[in-house]
């Protein structure tokens, strides 16, 4: 007899980095969410390179993932900020510059408002660095209150982001 683990949902992440070595940090931060508990890396997007939104700094390196996890949401998060202190980061203010960014994008098909976690996340619709990765590795994903994520790529058109051919 196999014993069912707890039930998972998949849910969906975005990485950036703008200081360091983008590149080898978010390949560092692709095997830690592969390693999480209860959690299987299910779909990883391209690279994308994108100029900061409302902050100035270098221009940052972006990717998407999904997860199947049997984590809740919270505990996620908790584990998504680890990933990110081990591996340099600070919050010195809003919108710094940062080693590793990883924000927790979609959880199953839950609205979450509390007061360290929204899900959706609240800018996810708003940027173009985060929609074309998830929409790479989700082309049909719908959000809740937002619903189906790809018209939302006409209202950030003008934001410049690049996807970087792949190896
Ligand atoms: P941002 O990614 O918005 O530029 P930070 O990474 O510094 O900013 O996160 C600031 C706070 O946002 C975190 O302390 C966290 O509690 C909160 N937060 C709320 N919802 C989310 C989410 N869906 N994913 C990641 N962080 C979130
Ligand atoms: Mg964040």
């Amino acid at each position: 007899m196999t014993l069912a683990g707890p039930a998972r949902v998949s849910a969906f992440i975005g990485l950036g980095a703008n200081l360091g070595d983008t590149a080898r940090t978010l390949t560092l931060a692709l095997e830690a969410l592969a390693a999480l508990p209860d959690t299987e890396l299910l779909a990883v997007s391209s690279l994308y390179r994108s100029a900061p939104v409302d902050a100035s700094g270098p221009d940052y390196l972006n990717a998407a993932a999904r997860l199947e996890t049997a984590l809740p949401p919270e505990e996620l998060l908790r584990r998504l900020q680890a990933i990110e202190l081990a591996h340099g980061r600070e919050r010195p203010f809003v919108n710094a510059s940062r080693t590793l960014d990883l924000d927790l994008l979609l959880y199953a098909d839950e609205q979450i408002r509390s007061e360290h976690l929204c899900v959706p996340h609240p800018r996810l619709h708003q940027r173009a660095f985060v929609l074309l990765p998830l929409l790479e590795i989700a082309p049909d994903l719908t959000a809740p209150g937002l619903g189906v994520l790809q018209p939302h790529l006409a209202a950030v058109s003008g934001q410049r982001v690049e996807r970087l051919p792949g190896d």
